[in-house]
């Protein structure tokens, strides 16, 4: 699956927001977003191309803070949200869950992994089995009660004796559970939207796709 190669601190710059796709990085005055918090490209800085924004532009800027967020491209993303209108409940709070079902972001909330970027990378390398199976598919999706584990051979690997100790001191969210010792994690189950922490208005992304 496709995904975007670009430089990633330019992301925030144009969503006007801190997506916190570098991991620790953006947690320290290197984040680029900190130090210019204005649109990247040539006008970025002058208010004289600042245009009022449309309702069409307030969605689009909301649905592509989401795709990036969560570094999903837009073919799949429109897939996940056909998926959520399909479900019961509210679709906007459906398509967060579905894409917080993602391996990658699983991998990311249990700790195994700074960013959302890095968990994707860790998890096609082939670093993690899902329900004893090697699961390589970043974009797989749990469902409650699976188990997510660092397979057997990688536990050795110098990263994840790392990961580990840092992992104490990571807050796991009340729909996860993980134990350190075996560098496991399980879903109990799929998050409320008041437990997804996503600066996002889900709202306005339905609107944009019920244009
Ligand atoms: Fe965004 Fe992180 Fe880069 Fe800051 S360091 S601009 S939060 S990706």
């Amino acid at each position: 699956m496709a995904r975007y190669r670009g430089p990633a601190c330019k992301l925030c710059r144009r969503e006007g927001a801190k997506l916190f796709l570098k991991g620790a990085r953006c947690f320290t005055a290197k984040c680029a977003f900190e130090k210019r918090s204005y649109p990247p490209g040539m006008h970025g800085r002058s208010r004289r191309f600042r245009r009022k924004t449309t309702d069409f532009g307030t969605q689009l800027r909301e649905k592509q803070k989401a795709r990036r967020m969560y570094g999903v491209m837009e073919r799949q993303f429109r897939g996940y949200f056909k998926d959520a209108e399909r479900r019961k409940g509210v679709t906007g709070a459906n398509l967060l869950q579905i894409l917080e079902s993602r391996l990658d972001n699983i991998v990311y909330r249990l700790g195994f992994a700074g960013s959302r970027a890095q968990a994707r990378q860790l998890v096609t390398h082939g670093h993690f089995a899902v329900n004893d199976k090697k699961t390589d598919i970043p974009s797989y999706l749990v469902k409650p009660g699976d188990e997510i584990a660092v397979r057997g051979k990688s536990k050795q690997n110098a990263y994840f004796e790392s990961v580990a100790q840092e992992m104490e001191h990571r807050f796991v969210q009340e729909w996860l559970s993980v134990d350190i010792s075996t560098l496991s994690g399980r879903v109990l189950a799929l998050p409320s939207r008041e437990e997804i922490e996503a600066p996002l208005n889900e709202q306005v992304i339905t609107e944009y796709y019920s244009r």
